[in-house]
C-alpha cells in the first residue's frame, strides 16, 4: 500500500528531524506538521545558555519557511492534536478541524514536571522549557538578583552557571546528596558541586522547599524546615513528564511514556512515536527513554526508514552534553555502571582541568565523559561499541 500522507504531531526536534529523513529517504507523499507553539520548529538546548546569554547572536531555527516549503510540508501551528481517532485514521485539532493520516509520528515532548506549592505563589516562579520561557528569563537572571533555582538537574545548573554569568546571586537546592544524580555518575557530580560552590553559587544537597509564601513582593522559602530564604525570583527543573496523553485517550500501550519497538513503532502498526515522548525498546531487551537532543533526532530517522523500508543501520552508544561555567561536558554509553576511572588530559588547549572519566563493567568501558576534551569522544565512542578494556587502554597509554 503507498503511503499518501503523513501526519508529524509536534513541531520540535523530533518532528522536524522527521521531515528531513523523510523527504532524504525519497518519501514523495504528503507531510503534514502540527505544532501547538506559535513557532517553527527551533533548537531547545541553547535556551538555558546563549538564548539568555547573547540572544541577538543565537540561531535556534531548525527549519526556515523556505526549506520547509522547499521540502514541501503543509505547516500548522497554533494547533494541539487533541484525538487521534485510530480506526478512522484522522487526528482532531483544537479548533475541530480533522486531518487524516496514513502514517502518524507522535514527537509531541515533555512538559517541565510540576511543583504546585510554587505554582500557587503566582508570580516570580518560572519553569524552561519553551522559546517564551528563556525569553522571560533574561529579565529575571540581572545582577545582584536572589535567585533560587530548584533541582540540580541539567536545567538547574546550566542555569545557575548563565545566572552567575549574569552576576545574579545564585542557590540550588537539589533533594539528592550529590547534583545531576539522575544523568551523571557520582564522580562528576561531585565535581560539579566543587566547581559550582568556586564561582560562588550556594548549592544545597538534600534539601527541599518545605513552604513557599510572597511576603512584599519578594519570596519567602522555608527550606527542611529549618532554614528561610528570600529570592527575586525561583526558577524551578526537577524533571519532566512526557505529553503522553494523547496517546493514552487513543488505548496505545503507554508506561509513562508511549512505548514503542525497536522501530519506534507504538502498539499500533500505523502510529509511531519519537523523542522525549516515547520509550523505546533496545538491542538489550529492554525499554528506555532518553531525553535528549540526539536521541529525538535518531529516532526521527528509525521511523523514516521504517516508513520507507529501509534498513536501520547498528545502534551507537547514546551521546549527549551540557556547558556549564565555561566546561564543555560529553556522555556517551552507560551513566549507571558504579565503577568509573579519572584520566587527566596534559596537553589540552583549555586553561584549567580536562580529563576524561571511563565507566566500567568488569574492565569493558561502557560509558565514558569528557571534561572540556571533546576531541577524546570519537575514540571513546568507538572503545564502547568494540567492548575495549581499560586496562589495554592504561598499557598502551
Ligand atoms: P520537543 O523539542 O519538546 O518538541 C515537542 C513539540 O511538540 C513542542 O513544540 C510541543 O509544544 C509540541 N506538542 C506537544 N503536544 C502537542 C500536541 N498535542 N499537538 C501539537 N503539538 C504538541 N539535550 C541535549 O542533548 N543537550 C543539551 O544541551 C540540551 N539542552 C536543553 C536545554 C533545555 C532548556 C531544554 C528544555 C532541553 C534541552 N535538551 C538538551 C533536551 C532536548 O532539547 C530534548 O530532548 C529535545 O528537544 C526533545 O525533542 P522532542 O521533539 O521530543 O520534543
Ligand atoms: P533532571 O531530572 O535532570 O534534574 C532534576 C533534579 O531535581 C533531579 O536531581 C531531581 O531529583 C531533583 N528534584 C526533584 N524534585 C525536587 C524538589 N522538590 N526539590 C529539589 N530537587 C528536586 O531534570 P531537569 O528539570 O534539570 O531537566 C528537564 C529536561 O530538560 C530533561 O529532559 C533534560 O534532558 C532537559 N535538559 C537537558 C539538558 C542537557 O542535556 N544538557 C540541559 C537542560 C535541560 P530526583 O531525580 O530524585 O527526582
Amino acid at each position: 500500500m503507498s503511503i499518501e500522507t503523513i501526519v508529524i504531531v509536534g513541531a520540535g526536534q523530533a518532528g522536524a528531524s522527521a521531515i528531513i529523513e523523510l523527504r532524504q529517504h525519497q518519501y514523495a507523499g504528503k507531510i503534514i506538521l502540527i505544532g501547538d507553539e506559535a513557532h517553527l520548529p527551533y533548537e531547545r538546548p541553547p535556551l538555558s545558555k546563549d538564548a539568555i546569554l547573547n540572544p541577538d547572536e543565537t540561531k535556534l531555527e531548525i527549519l526556515s519557511p523556505q526549506k520547509l516549503q522547499d521540502l514541501n510540508v503543509d505547516v500548522i501551528l497554533n494547533q494541539s492534536v487533541q484525538k487521534i481517532h485510530r480506526n478512522e485514521h484522522v487526528v482532531e485539532l483544537t479548533n475541530g478541524n480533522k486531518i487524516p493520516y496514513d502514517k502518524l509520528l507522535i514527537a509531541t515532548g515533555a512538559a517541565p514536571r510540576r511543583l504546585p506549592m510554587l505554582d500557587a505563589l503566582g508570580k516570580h516562579v518560572y519553569t524552561l522549557r519553551t522559546l517564551e520561557d528563556a525569553q522571560a528569563l533574561i529579565s529575571v537572571l540581572q545582577p545582584k538578583q536572589r535567585l533560587v533555582l530548584v533541582g540540580g538537574g541539567v536545567i538547574g545548573l546550566e542555569l545557575a552557571s548563565s545566572a552567575r554569568a549574569r552576576q545574579a546571586e545564585v542557590t540550588v537546592l537539589e533533594v539528592n546528596a550529590t547534583v545531576m544524580a539522575r544523568t551523571a555518575p557520582r564522580l562528576l557530580g561531585d565535581f560539579l558541586l566543587i566547581q559550582h560552590r568556586q564561582a560562588g553559587i550556594d548549592i544545597r544537597l538534600e534539601t527541599e522547599i518545605t513552604q513557599a509564601n510572597i511576603e512584599n513582593d519578594h519570596i519567602v522559602i522555608d527550606i527542611n524546615n529549618a532554614e528561610q530564604l528570600h529570592a527575586d525570583a525561583i526558577i524551578y527543573g526537577i524533571g519532566v513528564i512526557p505529553n503522553a496523553q494523547i496517546a493514552i485517550d487513543a488505548g496505545l500501550d503507554v508506561d509513562f511514556a508511549i512505548l514503542v519497538n525497536e522501530n519506534c513503532q507504538t502498539s499500533d502498526p500505523d502510529i509511531y512515536a519519537a523523542g522525549d515522548v516515547a520509550t523505546q525498546l533496545r538491542e538489550n531487551g529492554q525499554y528506555r527513554r532518553i531525553e535528549t537532543w540526539e536521541n529525538a533526532n535518531l529516532q526521527a530517522g528509525i521511523f523514516a526508514r521504517h516508513v520507507m523500508s529501509i534498513e536501520q543501520p547498528k545502534a551507537n552508544p547514546a551521546w549527549f552534553w551540557t556547558d556549564q561555567l565555561g566546561f564543555n561536558i560529553q556522555f556517551a554509553g552507560d551513566m549507571t555502571v558504579t565503577d568509573w576511572h579519572m584520566i587527566n588530559i596534559e596537553d589540552t588547549k583549555t586553561a584549567g582541568p580536562a580529563f576524561v572519566i571511563y565507566g566500567l563493567k568488569d574492565d569493558v568501558i561502557v560509558g565514558g565523559i569528557t571534561v572540556n576534551a571533546a576531541r577524546k569522544m570519537r575514540a571513546i565512542k568507538k572503545m564502547i561499541t568494540s567492548q575495549a578494556h581499560f586496562e589495554s587502554l592504561i598499557e598502551t597509554a
